[in-house]
């Protein structure tokens, strides 16, 4: 049971970056936001640019500057800081500025779930009594929502996709990180199944029936969600229409999905070939396989990004490059959960990649060391280990990224005109020096806290490894209590169960 001093410090660490001022006294995250804010931009001198743009140019001994919430200018140090002369100087030597990352598909409260829902399949084998997130209270979630984001923030997501029902609760405390946010409204309109598909639940199925009323009463929450959020904070909000799960989706769900994205200018979301038991479901009771069924419904498309395309067939593959489909990998839970997705072939069908976290955890620098070493190993190279190169990761984790958001215009790449997301790296450790080539030496041997610095937007963020938005202390401290009254629970009876090792 929480008491009153809980509630304060989670008021408190939730609102500060929310702009709320408690009590008449401006929080300190707040302030220090202020100070980092400078009205005259920003130079990021003598540094190298890796730029993700079209030509994957890394630019050596360069500036960049910033005005506003744009790269104003990239070029020789002086040159700019002759144009520049107001602007605040940051030494850029021995750092290097990347693109944020942008991560399409995330559960964050899941984060809780950290150490039971790496090790035991999906769904998860070990069918507990109570799973760690239903022991959450919606204001735990929140603070577990935001642990999450920072976690992200401090692995370079610039642009994060939230995709869950019920976005409204966390929205606030989400916006105010600082980050670029999509909230992706998932909605699901089966009675007969209560959640994704699993071999024991597959051999007790019925034919599925649908409600009209859970259909209306979702799209319901999309719309008061859109109107509320969408295109706040100078853009850096918008909402997305989300079916959650093939299997659990009618034909009217996805095309009321797909028809508010159209309407509004925005994307829209689902998992997809997410699991074997799916693929048998829909064979079973729909008689196509889960992407051919999305296609008969005239689900997919450029604006449609599909999470996971773990199971998909020849067929699949084909549709899915056919109409433009953008597939996010969740490489490092797939791999977790003991799949390869065929991504390699997904790429020559045509298909965009962007990168997701999914659950646990919410470092897609993790996600990249784990998908550039998946798709090698799936390969059939003529000199193995060669493709794909670290620059395919970033043109899949920034630009990819950005068509899936539908921001490709204006995030994803460091040129000029476009957002100022940028990440600065501190290359002067000993896993990144020498590096001739830095970002293939951060993707191999890189850590999250080589990142000292994360502008979103033309503003710090995050600096000298500090997070600007928010008291993380507090936010950390609450988030311990939360985890410790939450896992001794699930473990009071013992450790969990683990399957031999033969
Ligand atoms: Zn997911």
């Amino acid at each position: 049971m929480k008491n009153n001093n809980d509630l304060t410090l989670n008021r408190r660490t939730l609102l500060a970056g929310a702009g709320v001022a408690l009590g008449g006294a401006v929080l300190p995250g707040l302030e220090s936001l202020a100070q980092n804010d400078n009205d005259d931009g920003v130079v990021f001198t003598n540094t190298t640019v890796v730029s993700n743009d079209a030509d994957r140019r890394t630019l050596k001994n360069v500036a960049l500057a910033v005005q506003n919430d744009v790269i104003a200018a990239i070029g020789d140090s002086d040159e700019l800081l002759a144009r520049f002369p107001r602007a605040e100087v940051y030494d850029g030597r021995r750092k290097a500025l990347l693109p944020g990352l942008i991560n399409c598909h995330a559960h964050l409260a899941a984060t809780i779930a950290k150490g039971f829902n790496e090790d035991f399949g999906f769904p998860n084998s070990l069918q507990l009594p109570e799973s760690p997130e239903s022991l959450l209270s919606s204001e735990e979630a929140t603070v577990m929502s935001v642990l999450a984001a920072i976690e992200g923030l401090r692995a370079g997501t610039t642009t994060m996709v939230q995709n869950v029902g019920g976005i409204a609760r966390d929205a606030e405390a989400l916006a105010g990180t600082g980050q670029r946010w999509v909230f992706a409204e998932s909605v699901r309109d089966i009675t007969t199944v209560d959640g994704p598909m699993s071999p024991p639940r597959l051999a007790n199925s019925v034919p599925p029936q649908f409600s009209d009323r859970l259909r209306e009463d979702g799209m319901q929450r999309i719309t008061d969600l859109h109107s509320a959020w969408d295109g706040h904070d100078n853009g850096r909000v918008s909402v997305f229409p989300a079916a959650a799960l093939a299997e659990l989706s009618s034909p009217q769900l996805l095309r009321d999905v797909r028809e508010f994205a159209e309407r509004h200018d925005r994307g829209y979301t689902i998992h997809m070939t997410q699991s074997q038991a799916e693929v048998d479901f829909m064979l079973r009771y729909h008689g196509v396989r889960p992407a051919l069924f999305l296609d008969q419904h005239e689900f997919l498309g450029p604006r449609l990004f599909a999470a996971h395309a773990r199971y998909c067939d020849a067929s699949e593959i084909a549709a899915l490059g056919r109409s433009d489909t953008i597939i996010t990998h969740q490489a490092a839970m797939a791999a977790n959960r003991g799949v390869s997705p065929p991504i390699t072939a997904l790429r020559r069908a045509g298909c965009r990649i962007a990168l997701g976290t999914d659950n646990n955890n919410t470092d897609l620098l993790h996600v990249m060391k784990t998908a550039i070493s998946l798709e090698r190993i799936q390969r059939n190279d003529e000199i193995p280990g060669t493709l794909p190169q670290p620059e395919d990761m970033l043109a899949d984790a920034a630009g990819g990224g950005s068509h899936a958001v539908n921001q490709a215009s204006s995030i994803g790449s460091l040129e000029v005109g476009k957002k100022a997301d940028i990440l600065v790296l501190d290359t002067f450790k000993p896993h990144l020096t020498p590096s001739g080539r830095i970002l293939s030496a951060w993707i191999h041997n890189g850590q999250p806290s080589d990142i000292e610095a994360v502008v979103v937007d033309g503003r710090f963020v995050m600096r000298d490894h500090r997070i600007l938005t928010l008291d993380e202390d507090a936010l950390l401290e609450e988030s311990f209590n939360i985890g410790e009254r939450v896992w001794n629970r699930i473990l009071r009876d013992g450790p969990l169960p683990l399957p031999p090792l033969l």
